[in-house]
């Protein structure tokens, strides 16, 4: 497929990328079908970085003479018009050299020439009714599979840890490729660029998942037609078009938040009880957020919402012409140095504006990693935990 074909992606009704909501809550698909799919910035962006990111990586893997192979001169042309879209900056094109070198890393590590495919649409209709996916790498060799998927976005880190859509895109495979190369172990990675160093990867079995496709077949069967149980929780309905307006999900966050046992308890909470407040309200915030944008709409689009009404915000100042009240002050004889500040970009925003590559090269030297503010965070988070104990005897023999 031509780079030009990520913006072309369709989306299947059971797609691929959402089989970790519908899995989990199978009417969703059906309930989110009533609302559009109206993209975002995030998604342009994603889509742009993506085609910046398989041209880089095709120059990487294909030699002249292979299929697949983009002369240097055609790559080029095709960067430079990329390059040229308004969403286009720096940092994308820090993140797809990495991404094509991580990928390039990858095939190496094949103990014999992989076959390589970019954006390769898959058939998922064994396991999913009509459901297909497209893969961003797929490599083949040696008795090997590695499904790469490249993700651009930086809010919410991804693993590939039984990802289920990897796992699905990995099962696509296998019925595509699965005759020709004889396959015995699967790779599934992710390069998050903007959020996690390097390629993260999680290693399975054939067998492991046709295990996989024989659940993802119960539960497509009952999502495809709208039919099982809603089963909210702040995962699967983070991104759930329909989470603004869920009544499962409204009822769920009601009862999560209000609906604790209560009797005669001691005056204090104990530990163990923050510790369950905290999960059950999870996704509280988030919901009455979503709730109160949805409600703001409503009132927007002329509809009553009892006890509430849209207001025009706090506004604020802006010049209609700056560089004219520049010289109005100026000539008023305030002193220049009065009109602006300089002031040092942030370690971040200078790297960004430099290219990470670059930065690092001429300032890496100069940077240490601190670590950051204890944070709360789930068990099932992955970093090792930590106390202040663990501070007071750092470097301590005990
Ligand atoms: S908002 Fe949550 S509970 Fe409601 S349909 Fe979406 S995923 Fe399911």
């Amino acid at each position: 497929m031509s780079a030009g074909g990520h913006a072309g992606r369709d989306h299947a009704k059971l797609s691929a990328s959402g089989a970790h909501r519908w899995l989990v809550c199978t009417p969703s698909a059906a309930l989110e079908a009533q609302f559009p799919d109206t993209g975002s910035a995030a998604a342009a962006e994603g889509t742009l970085a993506h085609e910046i990111a398989e041209i880089k990586a095709r120059c990487k893997c294909f030699k002249r003479g292979e299929a697949g192979y983009m002369t240097k001169a055609a790559a080029n042309k095709k960067l430079a018009k990329l390059a040229a879209e308004e969403l286009h900056t720096e940092e994308m094109e820090t993140c797809t050299d990495e991404y094509a070198e991580e990928i390039y890393l990858q095939y190496l590590g094949f103990s014999e020439k992989p076959y390589v495919y970019f954006e390769t649409r898959l058939d998922l209709t064994g396991y999913v009714p009509e459901g297909f996916g497209t893969a961003d790498a797929i490599l083949i060799g040696g008795g090997k599979l590695a499904i790469c998927d490249f993700k651009y976005g930086k809010g919410v880190p991804v693993s590939p840890d039984h990802n289920p859509q990897l796992m699905l895109y990995a099962l696509g495979a296998l019925d595509k490729y699965g005759l020709i190369f004889p396959i015995t172990k699967v790779i599934l990675a992710i390069h998050q660029p903007r959020l996690q160093t390097g390629l993260a990867t999680w290693e399975t079995t054939p067998e492991e998942l046709l295990a996989f496709g024989e659940y993802v077949k119960e539960r497509a069967a009952l999502a495809i037609v709208g039919a099982g149980e809603y089963a909210p929780g702040s995962e699967q309905c983070r991104f759930c078009r329909a989470r603004q307006v869920c009544r499962a999900r409204a009822d769920h966050n009601i009862e999560m938040a209000f609906n604790a046992a209560l009797g005669a308890l001691p005056p204090i909470i104990t530990a163990q009880e923050a510790g369950e407040y905290i999960s059950r309200g999870e996704d509280v915030a988030k919901w009455l957020q979503d709730l109160k944008d949805w409600a703001l709409g409503a009132c927007l689009r002329g509809e009553e919402v009892p006890g509430y009404k849209a207001v025009e915000g706090r506004g604020s100042r802006e010049w209609t012409d700056q560089a004219a009240a520049f010289k109005a002050l100026q000539d008023g004889g305030i002193d220049e140095a009065m009109m602006y500040e300089r002031k040092a970009l942030t370690l971040a925003a200078l790297e960004k504006v430099v290219g990470k590559k670059k930065f690092g090269e001429l300032a890496g030297e100069y940077v240490e990693k601190r670590p950051g503010k204890p944070a709360l965070v789930p068990e099932s988070d992955k970093r090792p935990p930590i106390t202040s104990v663990d501070k007071a005897f750092e470097g301590v023999e005990v």
